[in-house]
Formats: structure tokens, sequence, C-alpha cells
């Protein structure tokens, strides 16, 4: 039966593919195509990882006294009657015959299958078995893993689909670190139960460019492993097991959107300059260096925000240093050939915690609100040695192209002098140190409510102002941007955020200071002409969102855009006056 689920559209267009469920504590495993020649060596991996797990689960057994630890010698055997299971061991072999999937990816696809099984059981003795299996899957794939240690890694490329279902990722909740992993993978979509159309997890969904849903509260429970999936994403809804109407109708969708993005490719390399000839800067929000080729290609003409973060993130506490932060950085500017690379100083802490495993992240865990708690810029000025570590990384940088530095989350004046002064030690270290930096430009995320009202001063002490629009609109009007329960509230066109957001931008020009958006209000369509109109010169987005900004830039009339500017501030509907006053400017 056909079921729909609705929940945050976060990236364009239509998936339609079959579901790949996975546990959220499972998302890190690898999954990966194998290739026709390596179905054998595949099975009898699983079949190895398989013996070592119960010569493991022996061993264990004869070492505990059956007398003393009856219950635990029972267990055991419960542990490897399921590890020899029909269930688990022969349908998991299918998941690689049949489709291809590495051992791994198979072995947790029929965890999903055989866990909802349990799930359903009316018996609890059985219902409770499911731990047991999960705990025999963890020692299977750990015994992989071991395995796995010497041979190729996964592949990094997606793999030609011709031949292949197309295959849509489903989990409960991924972080966005995690998220991560799955760029440039073999899923065509995405749903998770959890998450708000700017959480992190959403934001790095939406650079991927593929069609995704999030805060589908009970998608993973809904879907199962395999069931016929249509992502929609520009509405927001999952189609589960469609019937043939609905998804010829949406076959059609997609070659029509295909065809036009097709016609926006052709806006590359057109310059962005708006009918009345005011040039516009269209700048990429980056995640990982390699995002930069996309940028490139997109047409960016710079990294307006390079979220840093990334480098610290899934690697169990060891943060990277400076030599390794360097290259990373060293690469970016490298690949932009000259054009200005945006670098935002590490904003981890809310949803983007670090690995587990750190101590960092275990004080975040006993922060009461993490988003009101030490993130950003607090958490840089928190531990001195490591911003150290990544001013002097950023400078070195410079040595190589334009640089830009960009503090996240300011709100205090002395967080400002701070900042100042620790980026003097930095280049105080780098002379001494005998390394190459040039003169770099310091700039403010403007993202809390207080750093939008105290303009006048910030101006005198940065050379650049950012609007971090997602964060502004969650700290304007208290919404957890993460929380799907609130995310109806979370409005971009309230009139409060449109004031913060106007402000920020006539103080900054006013300053004759440079001044971007480059939160996800920047690459949507649907505020590109009110923005224009507030002033604004320069939006940084998604490499994927640059054509259709552009082609709206095309069409628009700054200087008569401006002028219905007062009217829209001063209206209770700013949605409605917009859409219809200014797009009545555009052509
Ligand atoms: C923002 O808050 O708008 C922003 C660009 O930063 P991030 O989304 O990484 O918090
Ligand atoms: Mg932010």
């Amino acid at each position: 039966m056909s079921i729909q689920v609705f929940g945050q559209p976060v990236s364009r267009g239509v998936a339609i593919g079959r579901a790949v469920l996975v546990a959220s504590s499972r998302v890190d495993v690898a999954h990966y195509f194998i290739g026709d020649d390596q179905i054998e060596s595949e099975v009898a991996r699983l079949r190895e990882a398989r013996d070592a797990v119960a010569s493991e689960l022996v061993a264990l057994k004869s070492e505990v006294p059956e007398e003393a630890h009856a219950e635990l010698v029972a267990l055991l055997d419960v542990h490897l009657m399921l590890l020899h299971d029909e269930m688990l061991a022969e349908a998991t072999k299918q998941w690689i015959v049949e489709r291809r999937y590495n051992a791994e990816w198979a072995m947790s696809a029929q965890l999903e299958v055989i866990a909802r099984q349990f799930d359903e059981m009316e018996d609890d003795y059985l219902r409770e078995r499911k731990a047991d299996l999960e705990q025999v899957v963890e020692r299977l794939l750990r015994a992989l893993g071991r395995q796995a240690s010497g041979m190729p890694p996964a592949p990094s490329v997606a793999r030609d689909f011709a031949g292949e279902d197309p295959l849509i990722l489903v989990a409960s909740d991924i972080a966005p670190a995690d998220m991560l992993q799955f760029k440039r993978s073999v899923f065509t979509g995405f749903v998770t139960d959890v998450g708000g159309r700017t959480s992190h997890t959403a934001i790095v969904a939406r650079s991927m460019d593929i069609p995704a849903v999030v805060g589908a509260r009970e998608a993973s429970q809904l879907v199962r492993q395999d069931d016929w999936l249509i992502v929609d994403g520009d509405a927001g809804v999952l189609i589960v097991n469609p019937s043939p109407i609905v998804l010829e109708e949406y076959r059609f969708r997609q070659r029509q959107l295909e065809l036009e993005r097709a016609k926006l490719d052709r806006l590359r390399h057109t310059p962005s300059v708006t009918l009345d000839g005011q040039p516009v800067e269209l700048l990429a929000n980056i995640e990982q260096p390699a995002d930069a080729e996309a940028a490139i290609a997109a047409g960016a003409v710079g990294v307006g925000l390079f979220r840093s973060e990334f480098l610290f993130m899934g690697r169990e506490g060891r943060l990277p240093d400076e030599a390794e932060q360097f290259a990373a950085y060293r690469w970016v500017v490298e690949a932009m050939r000259g054009m200005p690379v945006t670098i935002r100083t590490v904003d981890v802490g809310a949803d983007k915690p670090l690995d587990r495993m750190s101590a960092h992240e275990l004080r975040h865990e006993h922060t009461l609100n993490p988003a009101l708690g030490l993130r950003a810029i607090r958490w840089s000025l928190a531990e001195p040695e490591m911003f150290g570590q990544q001013l002097r990384a950023i400078l070195r940088a410079s040595a190589y192209g334009k640089v830009r530095i960009l503090i996240p989350m300011v709100a205090h004046l002395a967080e400002v002098v701070q900042v100042r002064e620790a980026l003097e030690r930095a280049k105080q270290d780098l002379r001494q140190a005998g390394h190459a930096f040039s003169e770099v430009e310091l700039g403010a995320m403007i993202e809390i409510p207080a750093a939008a009202l105290i303009m006048p001063a910030l101006v005198r002490y940065f050379d650049f102002v950012s609007i971090g629009t997602n964060d502004l609109i969650q700290y304007t009007l208290a919404i957890d941007r993460a929380d799907e329960s609130v995310s109806h509230l979370y409005d971009p066109w309230h009139p409060a955020v449109l004031q913060l957001i106007a402000q920020t931008i006539a103080r900054a020009n006013e300053a004759g200071r440079h001044v971007s958006v480059c939160g996800e209000m920047a690459g949507d369509p649907a505020f590109t002409e009110l923005l224009l109109a507030m002033g604004l010169r320069s939006f940084s987005m998604h490499p994927s969102q640059i054509a259709a900004i552009k082609q709206r830039v095309l069409r628009a009339d700054a200087r008569s855009l401006s002028l219905q500017l007062p009217a829209v501030m001063a209206t209770d509907a700013p949605q409605e006056l917009s859409q219809t006053l200014l797009r009545s400017r555009t052509h």
C-alpha cells in the first residue's frame, strides 16, 4: 500500500529508488558496490568473519565455568545460534550476490530487515532477542573491519547506475559529519526522521545536490528495506511504494527538472549583472576542500564560506594540527586560482558536535542548551592553543592566494579584541618561524541579533561582515533550527528577521564594508529580489544553487527593486507583498 510522509524539503528535485535503511548508529559502515568479479571474494570475507566470530564465541564460552555462569553460557549459545541462522547468514549473502553490496553494507541491510521482524513479535522474550542480534552483527562488523585493514578503501566516486536500481538512504538521524561521508556515494536521495530545514545535516545534504527530506518523523519506521520510494525534495514529501500512476507522474517531473537544470547550466559563464548594470558577486559555500571543484564548475567567483569545522569532526577526538589544516586551506586557495577564499574559524557545538570520544564533546554533552553554549568563537577563545594553530594555518595559506578570515557567532566587542590579539600572536609566531603570509581581511558573521544591533561599532573592528541567516533566524525567533517539532515556526519571512538583515546590509554599505549573506537564504530564489532591494551585492551559497540565483539576478532591476523596499518592510505580510511587488520589478 502506498503511504505519504511529510517532512521538511531540503534539496530540490525528485529521487526515485529503493530504500536502504541504515541504523543511525551504523551510518559509518562503508556503503559501496562491488564488481561482478568480486562477488566470490566478498562472500568469502563474510564467511571468514562468521568463522572468526564463531571461534570468538566458542572461546568465550570455554572460559566461563558453566556451573557459575549458566546464564552467560546460555546467552553465548543464543549468539552462536543467531550467527548461523539462515535469516542472517544466507540472506546477507543474497544482498552481496544479487545487489552487489559490499559485505558490511549487506550485513547492516539484513540487520535492519530482521530487527523489524523482532520489533513485531508478540512474545516479549523473542522481542528482546533483537539486542542479541545487534551484538552479533556488531561482532561481525568488527571482524570484517579487521580484515578490511590493508584492503583498498571503498571507491569514493558514485558508480554508474546503468542497470542498477537507484538507492535512497533512510535513517532516523544522521550526524553532519556522517552525512559528509555520503558525498559522492551511491545514494541518489536521503530521508531522515529528525532535523529542520537548516540543520547542518540538511545543509550537507543540500550541498550534495540530491533530493532530500528531513524531519520526516516516523519514516524510518514505516519504510522497509528495499521498498520503492519517491523523495520529493521540493515539497518535502516521501512516498512509500507509490502506485504506477504516481510513479509515472514523478518520472515525468524528474525529466522536466533535468531539462530545466540543463538550461540553467548554460548560464555558468555568464557574468552576474542586474538589468540596470549592477554586478552581483555569487560565491560558494563549501564544507570540504574537494568542494572547491564544484565551486569552480558552477562559476562561483570565490568561496564566501568554508565551514572549516568539518575538518575537525568525526576524528575520534584527534583534532587536525597546524600542518594538516594548512595543507587543506592551501589546497582550496590554490584550487580557487586567485579568487577570494573566506575561511570561517571552527564552528563546533550545537548540532555540530565533535566526535563522541573527545573531551570537548563531553563538555558539550553537559551543556544544558548547546546552541546557546560554548559554540563557535566562544569555544575557540576557550581553547587558545587550538585557535592559534588554526589562525597560523589560515595565515600560512594566505601566501598562496587571497584569503579572508571569518569569525562565527560574534556577539561582544570584547571577543573582537581577543580575536585581534590572537591573530597578532599568530602572525608573530609565524614571523619567528620564518613562514610567509599575506595581509588577510578579518570579518564577522552576523548571526546573533546583538551583533546586528551593534553594527555601527562592529564595522570599526572588522573589514567585512557576512550574514549567517540560519542562526540569525534561530536566535531571533528562539527556534532550534535542528528541531523538527518547531520547524513550522522557523520563518525567514518574519518581519523581525527581515529588519535585522536590512539594517545590517544598510549599516555595512554606509560604512563601506563588504557585506555578504552566506546563510541558506542566499541560495533560495524566493529571497533574491528582496536581498537585492536591501542593497545586497554578494551572495554565498551551495555551488548547485548558483545558476538559479544568477538567473534571477539577470532578470532583476536593482534600482527599481530598492524603491519597493519600504512598502515590503512596512507590511505585516512581507512574503505576499514581496512576491507581488518585487517580482513585478523583474523581467
Ligand atoms: C548561518 O548560520 O547562516 C551560517 C551560514 O552558518 P552555519 O549554517 O554553518 O551555522
Ligand atoms: Mg551559523
